[in-house]
């Protein structure tokens, strides 16, 4: 948000551009101090794109990424270039000088909440992104119905249904059980997320959105959390579901058995956070064979609960902890659970 200033840019609400963020790389965006307006969003990412394809290396998949060359030429020569591709002059004010936004919803926007016309959005956890056809024609429904025929997807791979008066509340939300999916927020499945993993993409170690899955059933049957965890996992080191952002993130990888073949298993990272809370988790345990993780994020949630100051995040409680005392917190006596 931009208030009155001496800069001759009008108040109002913004974009600020943010170039090079590859979480699977340890690096957050940064700020490189453009302004954009809604309307400008679309035609400045087409002309940087542009500027990429004519410019970029892409015969290396290994290189294949603005980031590469932006990294080459500077932040400078990267506007410039894509000034040229522009009919508007890019516009330039200090980050320093607008105004944060709110922190975003942890767990996806899940549940009613009110809008600024008095009517109610409806986020709907939809596990891991995944839904039935005959889910997302009933939602459809619900949208046209009870809704302004909209539906909104967020990075927690959940949807919102936006524009819900007062008066269709109830039976929006009755149709949207009749559909077998949940708008209530359990702190835990909300923010859990996948990415393909081994069912559809061949760079998988692990079936991150099974394993995901079946990780929020045991948890939901075991524990109440007071405050949203999120759960990431990603199924190779090229981290499409940005493992190292989660409070708890995975990241798939084959584990060797005693027979000498190999199984799915994760590396597990602690302490992720993005926005306000930007932080690249740390590595805790490696190799850890798939059908031991729901007792080991059991075990580590139960002690996150025991041991948190007052009303500690896990974030923040697994960012005190040393890595040896995240370690003592899971009982790895019966397991093959390798510490990082
Ligand atoms: S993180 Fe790896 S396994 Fe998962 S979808 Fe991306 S490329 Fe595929």
């Amino acid at each position: 948000k931009v208030g009155e200033n001496d800069k001759g840019i009008a108040p109002g609400v913004y974009f600020r551009m943010q170039l090079c963020g590859i979480t699977g790389h340890q690096q957050f965006a940064t700020d490189c101090g453009v302004l954009l307006t809604p309307a400008e969003t679309v035609p400045v990412a087409a002309a940087l794109i542009r500027v990429f394809i004519e410019n970029g290396d892409r015969t290396n998949r290994k290189r294949a990424r603005l980031k590469y060359l932006v990294d080459d030429w500077g932040f400078e020569k990267t506007l410039e270039e894509t000034q040229k591709k522009l009919a508007f002059p890019m516009r330039y004010f200090p980050l320093e000088s607008c105004e944060a936004p709110t922190p975003k919803d942890k767990q996806g926007y899940l549940g009613i909440h009110p809008q600024s016309d008095g009517k109610h959005y409806i986020g709907v956890c939809t596990p891991v992104g995944r839904m039935t056809v005959s889910q997302m024609l009933a939602l459809a429904d619900v949208a046209d119905q009870f809704g302004r025929g909209e539906i909104r997807l967020t990075v927690w791979q959940n949807l919102i249904i936006p524009g819900v008066s007062e008066e269709n509340l109830q039976a929006a939300l009755v149709a949207i059980q009749a559909t077998g999916l949940d708008h209530r927020n359990h702190n835990l499945t909300g923010g859990l997320i996948a990415c393909t993993g081994s069912r559809g993409c061949k760079y998988a170690a692990a079936d991150t959105k099974g394993n995901a899955v079946a990780l929020g059933a045991h948890l939901a049957s075991k524990m109440i959390l007071d405050q949203p965890v999120n759960i990431h996992l990603t199924g190779c080191q090229h981290s499409c579901a940005q493992h190292y952002i989660g409070d708890i993130g995975m990241m798939g990888t084959r584990v060797k058995i005693e027979d000498g073949s190999t199984v799915d298993g994760y590396n597990i990272v602690l302490g992720g956070g993005c926005d306000d809370q930007q932080f690249i988790a740390r590595e805790v345990w490696k190799s850890v064979k798939a059908d031991e993780i729901n007792p080991l994020v059991e075990q580590l949630l139960c002690a996150y609960l025991a041991q948190r100051n007052d009303d500690e995040s896990f974030a923040a409680f697994s960012r005190r902890l040393s890595v040896d005392e995240l370690h003592s917190l899971v009982d790895r006596s019966e397991s093959t659970i390798a510490a990082a």
